[in-house]
């Protein structure tokens, strides 16, 4: 995937300005808060959950180097072969060397946001690999000729009535219904040959689990079985911290992952891979390869970005983030959008050519309220605010007006007789509508919003007078 992080305000605009996008985020976004919010409350040991997840990541960061040995040592006793990437680059070429030496023409692929880290799908069809997704949302943007614009729905952009019609289009057998069981149906005819028909298959891997070389994927479609089993090849890309100490650990995971990600209890595919086919087996891989990749992560686990590494890639900040809600993935120009990627970003690229990430936030909280392993993105989304500041990449009316806030901050006496009179301003230009809809100086927020009337007096003010002052 291209990145335009330096485009930021002219994708955002764009994105505001598409009625279309607007009725795919609502519907999307809205139904996931509302099953994540259901699920949750019939869920009783939720917090003791969360707070155990919080601590299992906590304590594997901190003995990455043991549990990552442990974990290459026992993939290996159990047949696979483990590889290990520096940066993307290293880690692409080495899925296609491994694809040439099964002298693959044809890939399958599980969803996997590594994957599109690494460059994988433009590597594929560089090295002229046909590249299948099976994952349906991924099918559809495949098809569409999109990146994804979300990581646990990467078509969540998409209307369903816009997938009827490139159904139609694209499909060999186009359903003649436009319902979502003939779209799947379309869909499954499309595919099930080309899994059959696939020498490779690559998927990511939800956990790494350490005490026996394992990988789990979560799937609701079955694809990654199917994926995986029929051709000889498997290969798993998978980011370091990924991995768990044990079985145990996992599971713990996974109660909370599908809650967090789509609402519901449990995904309906849950598969733990322990190698290749064993002699006994009746179906399974020849070879199993499991690509290790840092890129960043072992410079994020000694810096003040380490909790980010907890992350399950379960995407519950992006469906709650207003910010998320209102422009979709693509405006953020990168592999990971939302608030978990307005952190990612940076740490995996620099800060100055995506400097307008971690600004692309209210800091509502909302997201940590959300987060299954409670990382403090907001935390984080400021000290890469404070770091763009050191570095001077602060426009300079912001800083010039932070310096003037702050100054004034400083002398609280002149501070509540200026936020006095500017309430005072704001109330007589509204004209007691209840709303501003042009403010000098506002022309940014006015020109997609309107300011709320403010109340009779500030804060302190309104205090007082309920305190009978
Ligand atoms: S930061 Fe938290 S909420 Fe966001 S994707 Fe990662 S685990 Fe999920």
């Amino acid at each position: 995937m291209r990145q335009q992080s330096h485009l930021f305000k002219e994708t955002a605009k764009q994105a505001l300005a598409d009625p279309t996008l607007k009725i795919a985020l609502n519907r999307t976004t809205g139904l996931l808060q509302r099953r994540r919010a259901q699920v949750i409350d019939e869920f009783p040991e939720y917090a003791e959950a969360r707070a155990a997840a919080e601590k299992i990541k906590t304590h594997t960061l901190e003995h990455m180097a043991h549990y990552l040995a442990q974990f290459e040592a026992n993939a290996i006793a159990a047949g696979a072969q483990v590889h290990w990437a520096r940066t993307p680059k290293e880690a692409s070429e080495i899925v296609i060397r491994i694809c040439r030496e099964a002298g693959a023409t044809s890939a399958t692929r599980v969803k996997s946001m590594l994957g599109e880290e690494i460059g994988l799908p433009d590597a594929l069809s560089e090295a002229g690999i046909e590249r299948v997704e099976t994952d349906l949302a991924e099918h559809i943007i495949q098809l569409a000729g999109d990146p994804p614009s979300h990581i646990v729905m990467p078509a969540m952009h998409k209307t369903h009535e816009q997938v009827a019609e490139l159904f139609r289009e694209k499909h060999a057998e186009p359903s003649e219904d436009d319902d979502v069981t003939s779209l799947v149906e379309s869909a499954r005819r499309e595919l099930r040959q080309k899994f059959l028909g696939a020498d490779v298959g690559i998927s990511g891997a939800n956990f790494l689990i350490a005490e026996n070389g394992s990988i789990v994927t979560v799937t609701n479609e079955g694809n990654a079985e199917l994926t995986v089993t029929p051709p000889k090849t498997h290969i798993v890309t998978a980011g370091i911290e990924k991995l768990v100490p044990s079985l145990a650990h996992a599971t713990v995971f996974l109660r909370l992952l599908s809650r967090a990600a789509i609402g519901a209890e449990i995904t309906q595919y849950t598969t733990f891979y322990n190698g290749p086919k064993r002699k006994d087996d009746a179906d399974g891989p020849e070879q199993m390869h499991i690509v290790l990749v840092d890129n960043h992560r072992t410079e994020m686990l000694g810096s003040f970005l380490r909790p980010m590494l907890r992350c399950i890639r379960c995407g519950a900040c992006m469906n709650h983030c207003p910010v998320y809600a209102s422009v979709g993935g693509h405006a953020y120009g990168a592999v990971y959008p939302g608030p978990m990627g307005s952190v990612l970003t940076p740490a995996m690229r620099d800060l100055k050519s995506t400097k307008h990430l971690p600004n692309a936030c209210t800091l509502n909280g909302r997201c940590k309220e959300v987060c299954p392993v409670n990382i403090p993105l907001t935390d984080m989304l400021r000290s890469l605010r404070a770091r763009q500041h050191d570095a001077g990449l602060t426009p300079p009316v912001t800083k010039w007006a932070l310096r003037g806030w702050g100054w004034l901050a400083r002398r609280p006496k002149l501070y509540h007789r200026v936020t006095g009179l500017a309430v005072f301003v704001m109330r007589v230009w509204s004209m007691n509508k209840g709303r501003i809809r042009r403010f000098p100086m506002a022309g940014n927020w006015t020109r997609h919003r309107d300011l709320p009337q403010p109340e009779l007096g500030t804060f302190m003010q309104q205090y007082k007078r309920r305190q009978g002052k």
